[in-house]
């Protein structure tokens, strides 16, 4: 049961917004001028990377589903771009239940789109911070059992909180919440990888009013602490795949891991 558009969003056009210059990065056009005045600036690895990450989200969602995994919390969703996480898992289990969250709302105008579920499956959209993790779950609540197990995904969206101290916190309170069985998915840009480009990156977020924390590899890890890293453990974006999976041999400046929460 869908809730729905919770309100008529407003669309800020002359400030640069994380999900859009995303979008643009991805070749989407639902953006503005001011976000392709952002993403033009990027050096042109900065799509490579935004393309790479998106796959990873294909492989660990579709990874998920085969584990028998049928619920999914994905926060910091982004604006709609085929295939969505919902029609990755409920092409391999049908009736998964899929809660998206993003604090955009450009993504709440496109969420019809995150919302068209196989029949036998449910979406649900909700507009919110990840600073608020307790009001995510409250409404996720609604829709997805807490004593079964459940797939949190942050993918992209830490790094957009350069507070180490918040980031962790956040990041534990969500994974308290959750029973065991259920797993972490988290990609976050390195800036340890690629130094000097994620430098270039990072600047150039802020030119546009953006601020971005790149982290290095131990810092991702630690969001990860206490977990179970499952094969091939966190590894950069085109390293990631379940056993056996033919991988694309090209390097990426972004972290990718996901573990099982016991
Ligand atoms: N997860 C998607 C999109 C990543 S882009 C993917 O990997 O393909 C990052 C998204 O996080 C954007 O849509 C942005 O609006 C959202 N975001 C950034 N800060 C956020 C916050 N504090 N709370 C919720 N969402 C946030």
């Amino acid at each position: 049961m869908p809730s729905g558009p919770q309100q008529v969003p407003q669309i800020v056009t002359d400030k640069a917004h994380p999900a859009r210059v995303y979008d643009w990065l991805l070749g989407g056009k639902d953006n503005y001028p001011v976000d392709e005045a952002v993403g033009e600036k990027l050096p042109p690895e900065a799509r490579d990377g935004a393309r790479q990450n998106r796959q990873f989200m294909h492989r660990a969602a579709a990874w998920l589903a085969t584990q028998g995994i049928d619920q999914f919390l994905d926060i910091g969703t982004g604006i709609p771009t085929e295939p969505n996480l919902h029609q990755i898992v409920q092409g391999i289990v049908p009736s998964a239940k899929v809660v998206y969250t993003d604090n955009d709302p450009i993504v709440l105008r496109h969420a019809e789109a995150l919302l068209v579920s196989h029949a036998d499956g449910v979406t649900d959209y909700i507009e919110a911070d990840v600073r608020q993790p307790e009001a995510i779950v409250e409404h996720a609540r609604h829709v997805l059992d807490f004593s079964r197990p459940i797939a949190l995904s942050l993918i992209a969206l830490m790094h957009f909180l350069p507070d180490d101290q918040d980031a962790r916190a956040i990041v534990r309170a969500l994974v308290a919440t959750l029973p065991p069985g259920s797993y972490l998915v988290l990609s976050h840009a390195s800036s340890d990888v690629y130094p000097e480009l994620s430098a270039q990156v990072t600047a150039e977020y802020a030119k546009g009013g953006i601020q971005l924390g790149f982290r290095t590899r131990a810092g991702v890890e630690r969001f990860f602490d206490g977990l179970e890293l499952v094969p091939p453990g966190l590894v950069t974006a085109t390293e990631w795949g379940a056993p056996g999976e033919a991988l694309a041999d090209e390097g990426s400046g972004i972290y990718a891991g996901v573990a099982r929460i016991s």
